[in-house]
């Protein structure tokens, strides 16, 4: 290790030290000074046992396949939202690991979206994806809360056997408005249009991937991963969030 990477890492360790000293770790849920999610409150979390057509929302699809009507629209396999968004509790946990930087909760999370692949008996994935942030995005703030979660799954999904995850392959070429601050859905999808590109093709051709995201709301940004990765050769792709916001259309 260099003497540079040995200076930064302690002046991390000294950080991290600082904060949980100044601000011990609380359940953001029920304020129990043990972890950012305690064991009472991650066993409240509510599992969607079934899954919809992503795009009308309308039927019960295996594995959140697009239905028959909608089966065009999208280059999804499915989506699977693991638990549903809300307020008392998903909701606070990802914001919290989104906008307060609390990237540790990523293990907590990360439990709850592999438990939901269990539950679905999702077909194992040949490579994982995370929905990438724009560059200056990532700059600002400092960590990609979806690449967090696939790490996690690569590493626990088949313990002691990690599964290959890819990295800077899927690109967010454009930078665009943040989703949420749009609240037409029309000009969601239209924001995201062309917004990003493979680099290598050949990583991802007839391969089951996962497309990892934290939140989906309209979908539109997972719809336009999976229609890069589609047509760059990948085989089959299930994105799959911690929940599924609702939007009205
Ligand atoms: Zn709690
Ligand atoms: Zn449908």
């Amino acid at each position: 290790m260099g003497i540079k990477n040995l200076k930064f890492k302690i002046i991390k360790k000294v950080n991290t030290f600082f904060i949980d000293t100044l601000f011990p770790k609380k359940c953001l849920l029920c304020e129990k000074e043990v972890s950012w999610l305690c064991e009472i409150c991650q066993i409240k979390i509510e599992f969607i046992d079934f899954q919809i057509c992503p795009i009308c929302e309308k039927y019960n699809t295996p594995l959140g396949a697009p239905c028959q009507k909608c089966k065009k629209q999208t280059a999804l396999t499915g989506l699977i939202a693991a638990s549903k968004y809300r307020k008392e509790d998903t909701a606070i946990l990802i914001h919290n690991f989104k906008y307060n930087f609390i990237a540790d909760l990523g293990q907590d999370l990360g439990k709850i979206l592999l438990k939901s692949t269990t539950i679905h008996k999702l077909p194992l994935p040949q490579i994982i994806i995370s929905v990438p942030l724009h560059p200056r995005r990532l700059r600002w703030r400092g960590f990609n809360q979806a690449e967090i979660l696939a790490k996690y799954l690569s590493k626990n999904i088949t313990p002691g056997l990690p599964l290959p995850i890819s990295k800077d392959n899927l690109i967010r070429k454009k930078y665009t408005p943040a989703q949420m601050k749009i609240k037409n859905y029309h000009e969601r999808k239209e924001n995201l249009k062309d917004a990003f590109t493979i680099k290598n093709p050949e990583e991802i051709r007839n391969k089951i991937i996962w497309l990892i995201d934290d939140v989906a709301t309209t979908g539109s940004t997972l719809f336009e991963c999976a229609k890069v990765l589609k047509e760059n050769g990948a085989k089959k792709i299930y994105a799959l969030v911690l929940a599924r916001q609702e939007f009205r259309k």
